[in-house]
């Protein structure tokens, strides 16, 4: 076979704790207001709102953290601290009991999001791709393996900005646990190995500024540490 450019290189982001070992990027979902006490007014619990990020917005991050340019086009950019689910056995129609089954593994992503444009977007009724699915908009972790995981369902989760506490909260907050979100996923597409769910934010989303330092974490999952160049 031959191309007419080189291919794009696979987006991959490295297991935790294993030597050369890579976790191959499918796709990423991200499921909206997903933490009751950020959505309170929302009432009852109805289908959550789905949107995807392209496989090559993930950076990896290793436990050093990394430096990202503060990206193009935004003055309200927005941290969400998010659980991610990597997937690693796919299906359509999965039931909620089998969920956990389709699951590699865990990370600590942040959604970032420019509030601005998805503000705009959304006052004329129309997509977030551009507030939601932007380069380097998903700094994700190196994945834990479920096996060395605590299960999601209880996991304190927090975000630090220069060393304040920003963000808190607990996956318990979830209005679709993890296990209702991969079986709804698979009922609007079939998930694929190499697939990334973000699984919503806690209380606390606010903007970042030029030079911010971000620390954040979920229990039992990894740290994730994300500057911004001033
Ligand atoms: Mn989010």
């Amino acid at each position: 076979m031959s191309f007419v450019f080189a291919p794009a290189p696979m987006a991959v982001i490295p297991v935790d704790g294993e030597k050369d070992l890579y976790f191959p990027v499918h796709r990423v979902y991200g499921v909206a207001r997903n933490y009751a006490a950020v959505n309170a007014a929302l009432g009852e619990k109805t289908p959550p709102s789905i949107f995807l990020k392209p496989a090559d917005a993930v950076v990896p991050v290793d436990k050093h953290g990394v430096t990202l340019d503060f990206p193009v086009a935004t003055e309200d950019l927005h941290h969400e601290i998010e659980l991610v689910v990597a997937i690693g056995k796919g299906g359509k129609n999965i039931p909620v009991e089998e969920a956990k089954n389709h699951i590699y593994g865990y990370a600590v992503g942040l959604d970032l999001t420019r509030r601005d444009l998805q503000r705009a977007s959304a006052s004329k009724g129309m997509p977030w791709d551009s507030a939601k699915a932007f380069d380097e908009s998903a700094p994700v972790t190196h994945i834990k393996p479920a096996a060395r995981t605590p299960e999601p369902e209880n996991l304190d989760i927090w975000l630090y900005i220069n060393n304040e506490k920003i963000q808190s909260g607990n996956t318990n907050e979830m209005i679709w646990g993890v296990a209702e979100q991969i079986a709804y996923l698979s009922t609007l597409w079939e998930l694929k190995p190499g697939d990334l769910i973000m699984t919503g934010t806690p209380a606390g989303v606010g903007a970042i500024k030029r030079g911010d330092a971000l620390e954040g974490g979920v229990q039992g999952v990894g740290v994730l540490k994300v500057n911004f160049k001033a």
